[in-house]
């Protein structure tokens, strides 16, 4: 038999920052929405459409979105808010200040890395870090994403996030809301939104046995689809950084592999992915942080979101009887 290949790798992607933004309703001069063209942003296409746009495209900052542990709970709880009647344009307008655009990255990494190569060093994240405060001059760099873009990205991320959540807390009632199964041609096939998908298993009694497991697998297996697309767009093997060691018999060299992407929201779905992999996470059913849960039946990060989930609970019975009584 042979043995299975294996190497560390190194995942990365430096997030540009823009510190101040604003609300514009044209695009700067220049520029040509390209987006219209993608099908699934046509039905973005408004009159009232807006974009977030740099108060100053010089004034910024960057980190390496796989870094940053916050950055997924932040935009689950700007959804969350939004959808509760936050503000969305002062609320997106934050997101986008603290943590950048989902989409308008690719180009500044295109002249990033030719910064990298014309200093000749390859000491990977000091020297990125100076590359970025060379001031910018190409034309073809974005500092602006269209809210409802941003938005699309940003809901359907956090749609699939609180499936993944589903599947981990064992929700089967939530489950059953997008999941069916349904006989056909002596096979059990799996409906997820109503969408044919797979076959799941030959009778409908393995399913009444064990429906917990089957809704479990045959969403995870719908996420594993969804997530692993959307997180190799854009993707690149690269290098990292050169290894050679030269002594009197021999020499040793080697290179640190790493896998880059195009922009911050197919980082996001690469992480997402690589949760997916580690199997050993469960979604925080209240912030919508992935944790490590300490016993199988725990459903929230920690103690407190425990206590602060209850007393919602609490709340919300107080504010029904409340109703009720007054029926
Ligand atoms: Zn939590």
């Amino acid at each position: 038999m042979q043995n299975s290949f294996s190497t560390e790798i190194k995942f990365t992607f430096l997030q540009k920052v823009y510190k101040k933004a604003h609300y514009i309703n044209d695009l700067p001069e220049g520029y040509t929405d390209f987006s219209v063209l993608r099908p699934e942003y046509r039905k973005a296409i408004d009159k009232d459409e807006v974009y977030i746009c740099a108060k100053d495209p010089t004034d910024f900052f960057a980190y390496d979105a796989f870094e940053e542990p916050e950055i997924i709970p932040s935009l689950v709880q700007l959804v969350d808010r939004v959808n509760n009647g936050g503000n969305k344009k002062e609320m997106v307008k934050k997101w986008v200040e603290r943590w950048g655009f989902l989409e308008e990255s690719a180009s500044f990494h295109k002249r990033l890395e030719r910064d990298l190569k014309n200093l000749n060093s390859i000491s990977a994240l000091d020297t990125a870090f100076n590359a970025l405060f060379t001031p910018i001059t190409a034309k073809s760099e974005r500092y602006f994403e269209k809210l409802s873009e941003f938005w699309d990205s940003a809901t359907q991320f956090v749609h699939l996030w609180r499936r993944y959540q589903q599947i981990t807390n064992r929700e089967i009632k939530k489950l059953q809301e997008w999941i069916s199964f349904e006989e056909k041609y002596d096979l059990i096939k799996v409906q997820i939104d109503g969408e044919h998908f797979t076959n799941a298993t030959n009778t409908m009694e393995d399913i009444k046995k064990d429906p917990l497991y089957y809704y479990q697998i045959a969403g995870f297996l719908y996420l594993v689809e969804k997530i692993s697309v959307k997180a190799r767009l854009g993707m690149q093997l690269d290098v990292e950084s050169l290894l050679f060691e030269s002594t009197y018999t021999e020499d040793f060299i080697k290179v640190m592999p790493k896998i880059k992407v195009g922009n911050l929201r197919s980082a996001l779905y690469l992480r997402f992915f690589l949760l997916l992999c580690q199997n050993n996470q469960k979604i925080c059913a209240l912030c919508g942080r992935p944790f490590i849960p300490t016993r199988s039946n725990n459903l929230y990060c920690s103690e407190q979101h425990k206590r602060t989930a209850k007393s919602r609970r609490q709340r919300q019975r107080k504010t029904l009887q409340f109703l009720k009584g007054k029926e």
